[in-house]
């Protein structure tokens, strides 16, 4: 049926091929970590990047696009982990074919184009492909006939493989309200051989029936309605198309292969692992899943580290640890007990680099991130596995089959086992684990170690007052059809009317001193938070009387083309018409642009000292200061520092001007420019260079910087530390911030110097005699106290209780340490050759200390130190040892040691009595 069998890649590429000729444009997968939605862990379709074109938030220069987008499904409600391994088609990260129109071609086209691409191009057998189409079982929503009829239409397509299926197959929303629409499915017949459940009653072989004979192949949704309430659908006005095809799954059939795993695009894998553990082909073949599992996690792992998500505790950085651990705990089934997953990452970077190059650029942090982890996690695993071990044990023993959530807590955060891993362990011996008492114990351990919530719920506000707003005001011809204009770059103060308040969500005509309202003018130079530079603060008041003033805490940017000025009213009342000044904080703004120039030297001399790995894990730039996180697996040397701070200010004494151009994305990517993972980019960029004749620094930015590197001043770096597993952060000062730690630097070292009486240059000097000086007085003391002691105690010898004829002395002695005891116990036999003496004192934190002598000839007599000192300790809560004529002993209460003491003249007369 196919001619030439094709490779995973090259169907891959070929599907973009097919749309590009279609006049559609290809945008690059966006990164696992979905940008600007805290309400996704990661991306987990293909969709998700244009989400917001979906909403009416954003608007994109092309109606038609395709892609094949990296996904991950790994937690929450699309959680195919315990799947992963144990079937031929449950995957963690996967790949996603899609192609869509915004408002441009619908329903004819999309179907027509997908049967094109699977029979002509691809060369399916069109008798094996089905279609599925939408009729609602409650009769509300109109069944979707021009997609059968379209299907139907299609040269060679059976009209009898046309079939209807209702709600939770063939509509899709994206929420409760919001797009949706019904849609298309194509499923493709692999023959009867391949139903799996033929042997389960009542299984009738057929589309939707479950088994593995009809495979969902190709999923077209045509979005033409938005929901606004549970029982309201309104037709769009833009119709789209979204449609997902799952790239292992197409090569799966393409490629004649029974499992995704057998594909060129996970085999490979899979093979490296066969190599190490030097398993045959019928050795792997009867222990399929541990070999599944490892393929499918560490190329999720890489993917992930290389989008920037590093083994962690939280959130996407726990995922990455807790794949990363499982690959490991499979691997140890198979007798891998070194780190191993480099070599199989190795192959997926060799097997995937082509179409993501930052696998390629990545290789290097990709690598030594999963060989730590596996080495982390190594030095914990086995005590951990014990343990748990044990516990369930103990479980069974008692009749019980829930670990509860605390413990495997407990096993995480002791011994690093992650949840999933306990859970495939409970597993095996058919035991369960609390998995939600585990999450509410997690989430109390990260609130108590003041981590924050990572993802919160999404802020559920109304965009569509701001919609309407925008839409009333560009059909008054206030605003254009781009809506707010924004340059933050040239309009640090505008002059124009208010155009709408919003207050509480609502619009209001005017505001009172006192309320907290949001101000939209047709033009704004206050710059909105992004790309870690935060928002612009300032002024708004009034042209004429009556006079008011509301100050600008914060920007926000609610909908596509709306921008507002957050503020509160100090003065007057502010009415919608008034004329105004909008001024931002200029100083305020001067110190952020400093900062963030600097922020670009900074990563430029980061790379140039440290090497190629180290990018942007985050940054905040703020007025005070500058908080730059990077990858870079360990702490920084003060030599590295040092250097780093020095070609910073090296920098900025060349005193270079800033070249910022626009130009289309691809352009910048190849003369070399830094785009950052996580960030969205139109198709033309703000490209920002620095260094002349060489660049230095080269990076897409839209923020505000400063014309030359001069203005920045001076720039000192505050800390350096850890920001998580991976990842370095450095804090630094620039400008009126460097110059203000500087002035207070030196007043303290001024302060220092007048102390002892000297200039700051001499302190050091100063500084060393005197805490010489320090020491010698001091030990002097120590001398006097010891003379002193010993005086007091030559005294007490004199007054010597004799039991039974031996002299013996039970004390405490204050303020002395064992050897204190033991020469002031030698004073004691220097007049008494023969007796007892227990010496006793209090150490600083509280703990009592005891040393026990007798004379030789005692020894004789049976009595023995040890036993004498462990009688002491047995009072305070210890124990001791030594020798028949000298011991020692520790205790944890000293509050006993008087009656302790008191004790030794008994237990002297006792031994004696004995011995007679
Ligand atoms: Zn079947
Ligand atoms: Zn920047």
């Amino acid at each position: 049926m196919i001619s030439k069998k094709l490779s995973g890649a090259e169907i891959r590429q070929g599907f973009i091929d097919f749309f590009v000729a279609r006049g559609h444009t290809f945008v690059p997968s966006s990164s696992l970590v979905p940008g600007g939605d805290q309400t996704l862990l990661f991306t987990n379709a293909g969709m998700v990047q244009f989400k917001d074109v979906f909403l009416g938030t954003d608007k994109r220069p092309y109606t038609r696009a395709a892609n094949s987008q990296k996904c991950m499904r790994v937690a929450g409600k699309h959680n195919d982990l315990e799947d992963v391994g144990r079937d031929d088609t449950h995957h963690t990260f996967f790949e996603m074919l899609g192609n869509w129109s915004f408002g441009d071609y619908y329903k004819k086209e999309a179907i027509a184009w997908a049967w094109e691409l699977l029979t002509e191009v691809w060369g399916l057998e069109k008798q094996r492909l089905w279609a599925t189409c939408f009729k609602d079982e409650k009769g509300e929503i109109p069944t979707d006939d021009e997609a059968a009829e379209h299907w139907c239409a299609q040269p060679g397509f059976d009209p009898s493989h046309v079939l209807f299926f209702g709600r939770k197959d063939n509509f899709w929303e994206m929420a409760d309200t919001g797009p949706c629409g019904p849609c298309s499915e194509i499923h493709y017949d692999r023959g009867p051989e391949y139903c799996d459940k033929r042997d389960v009653p009542g299984h009738i072989c057929r589309v939707n029936g479950g088994c593995q004979r009809f495979l969902e192949l190709w999923n077209l949704v045509f979005i033409q309605y938005n929901r606004s309430g549970p029982a309201t659908l309104e037709p769009l006005p833009a119709k789209h198309v979204d449609t997902g095809m799952g790239l292992e799954r197409i090569v799966s059939i393409l490629q004649n292969t029974p499992s995704n795993y057998k594909t060129d695009l996970l085999f490979p894998l899979m093979r490296a692992v066969q190599q190490m553990t030097g398993d045959s082909d019928e050795q792997m073949e009867a222990n399929l899943t541990p070999y599944r599992v490892i393929a499918d996690h560490t190329r999720a792992a890489t993917f992930l580290i290389a989008d920037g998500v590093v083994p962690g505790n939280i959130g996407r950085n726990y995922v990455c640890r807790m794949i990363i651990r499982r690959a490991a705990r499979f691997g140890s089934k198979l007798g891998l007990h070194e780190p191993f997953l480099a070599r199989v990452a190795e192959e997926v970077i060799a097997n995937y680099g082509d179409f993501y190059p930052e696998l390629v650029r990545n290789r290097s942090v990709i690598l030594t991130n999963l060989t730590n982890e596996e080495e982390r996690f190594a030095r914990t695993v086995e005590s951990g596995v014990a343990k748990l071990e044990n516990l369930l044990e103990r479980l069974s023993a008692s009749g019980q089959r829930v670990l509860p959530g605390e413990q495997a807590f407990d096993l995480y955060a002791t011994y690093g086992l992650p949840l999933e891993i306990t859970r495939d362990i409970a597993r095996e011996q058919n035991l369960e684990v609390d998995e939600d008492g585990f999450r509410q114990a997690m989430e109390k351990h990260r609130l108590v170690s003041g981590a924050g919530e990572a993802f919160g719920p999404l802020g559920g506000e109304d965009v569509e007052v701001y919609r309407s707003l925008l839409a009333e005001l560009q059909a008054q011809g206030k605003l254009g059809s781009e809506g707010v204009a924004y340059n933050p770059y040239e309009w640090l103060e505008v002059e124009e009317p208010i155009l709408a308040l919003v207050a509480n969500g609502q619009c209001v005509s005017s505001a009172k001193p006192g309320q907290t309202v949001e101000v939209l003018l047709p033009r704004t130079g206050f710059y909105v938070e992004a790309g870690g530079q935060v928002s612009d603060t300032g002024v708004i008041v009034s042209v004429t009387e009556p006079r008011w003033e509301i100050r600008v805490r914060d920007m926000r940017k609610p909908a596509a083309g709306v921008i507002v000025h957050v503020g509160e009213v100090v003065r007057g009342e502010p009415r919608v018409g008034d004329m105004a000044i909008a001024a931002v904080d200029a100083q305020r703004r001067q110190d952020i642009m400093r900062n963030h120039t600097a922020t670009h030297l900074l990563h430029a001399e980061l790379r140039a000292v440290l090497g190629e790995h180290a990018r942007q894990a985050g940054s905040l730039v703020a007025p005070d200061h500058l908080r730059f996180d990077f990858t870079h697996p360990r702490a920084l040397t003060p030599e590295e520092l040092e250097q780093i701070e020095n070609g910073v200010n090296r920098a900025i004494l060349g005193n270079y001007r800033l070249n910022i151009q626009y130009k289309p994305l691809q352009q910048a990517i190849q003369e070399g420019a830094i785009a950052l993972f996580g960030e969205k980019y139109a198709d033309t960029v703000r490209n920002i260079t620095i260094g002349e004749p060489e660049t230095f620094s080269n990076e897409l930015c839209g923020g505000t910087h400063v014309d030359e590197t001069g203005d920045i001043g001076l720039f000192l770096i505050i800390s350096e530390g850890s920001a998580a597993a991976g990842i370095r952060r450095i804090e630094a000062v620039t400008g009126r911030g460097a110059y203000e730690l500087v002035r207070k630097r030196f007043r303290l070292l001024q302060q220092a110097a007048n102390l002892l009486e000297t200039t700051p240059e001499e302190l050091p000097q100063r500084l060393e005699n005197a805490l010489e000086a320090l020491a010698q007085a001091r030990k002097q003391i120590a001398d006097l106290r010891r003379k002193q002691s010993q005086e007091a105690f030559q005294k007490t010898l004199e007054n010597i209780t004799a039991v039974a004829g031996v002299p013996v002395l039970a004390i405490q002695v204050a303020e002395a340490d064992a050897d204190t005891l033991r020469s002031l116990s030698d004073l004691f036999y220097q007049r008494y050759p023969s007796g007892v003496v227990v010496l006793a004192s209090v150490d600083e934190v509280g703990k009592p200390v005891v040393i026990a002598r007798l004379s030789e000839d005692l020894v004789k007599r049976g009595l023995n130190a040890v036993e004498l000192v462990k009688h002491v300790a047995a009072f305070l809560g210890g124990g001791g040892g030594g020798r028949p004529t000298l011991a020692q002993a520790g205790g944890k209460e000293a509050g006993r040691l008087s009656e302790a003491l008191a004790s030794v003249p008994n237990w002297v007369s006792d031994k004696l009595a004995k011995s007679e």
